[in-house]
């Protein structure tokens, strides 16, 4: 579905990620992990073209998203969920899900709120309320939710358990993994990397702005220097 072939991103001189190849099939939670700082950021800026790679290509269902603007990825089938939500605060909880289906029927996005508030019945109840008084968690099942709006095949999220406590990040991930049962495709960046391995089938390890490992989540929980490196602590 998403191939990712051997990608070269800089910010002027610094060479932010280099070589990095990775692919993700239909249906699959994919997990791209790392510290602070390795490039995981980079690679979905690469993806939703908010920069433009100096190497490489990627490409979504054979077709290069290179070429494609960042507003025009969401008609594709990919919607993002970005670090630290971006939810609108001064929108009410309803309005803001309506906003992750801008231009389309209002059919369309009457089901896809009514699926969202299925999904999420927390939110349902802060409907009318302006989103700024949600908690943290809440805010971060609304901008999933949001994302969710576009009935997206890949739904891209850039560290969904950042700021959050350790219960609303069960949560939160306990939700993820019924949307990918519902059929949606996952790229998820975490440094969560216990959470993300226990989601995930398939995670790519990123240092220094190169993969240094990859394999299925059990072959990585079980490798002693992942063991040592990411899941030490956690
Ligand atoms: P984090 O979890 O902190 O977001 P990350 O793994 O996502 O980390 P990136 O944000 O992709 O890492 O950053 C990769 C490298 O590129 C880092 O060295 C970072 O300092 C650098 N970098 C990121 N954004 C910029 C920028 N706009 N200008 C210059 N350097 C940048």
């Amino acid at each position: 579905m998403l191939e990712i072939n051997q990608l070269a991103v800089q910010y002027g001189d610094i060479t932010a990620v280099r070589n990095v190849t990775l692919d993700v099939y239909p249906g699959e939670v994919v997990t791209l992990l790392g510290s602070n700082g390795a490039g995981k950021s980079t690679v979905l800026r690469a993806i939703c073209r908010l920069v433009y790679p100096s190497g490489g290509d990627i490409t979504f269902n054979g077709q290069s998203l290179l070429t494609y603007e960042t507003r025009k990825l969401v008609g594709l089938g990919i919607a993002l969920v970005p670090e630290n939500r971006r939810i609108f605060p001064a929108l009410t909880v309803t309005q803001n899900l309506e906003m992750g289906a801008y231009g389309r029927s209002r059919s369309y996005i009457r089901e896809g709120i009514e699926e969202t508030y299925e999904l999420f019945p927390s939110l349902k109840r802060y409907a009318r309320k302006l989103a700024v008084g949600l908690s943290g968690g809440e805010q971060q099942m609304l901008a999933i939710g949001r994302a969710l709006m576009s009935r997206p095949r890949l739904l891209l999220l850039d560290e969904p358990s950042l700021g959050l406590a350790p219960m609303l990040v069960d949560q939160v991930f306990e939700k993820l993994g019924q949307v990918n049962l519902s059929g949606t495709t996952i790229l998820l960046i975490e440094q969560n990397a216990r959470m993300a391995l226990m989601l995930a089938n398939r995670a790519y390890v990123m240092e220094s702005g190169i993969v240094t490992s990859h394999g299925t989540s059990e072959e990585l929980l079980a490798d002693e220097q992942i063991k040592n490196a990411y899941l030490g602590m956690q």
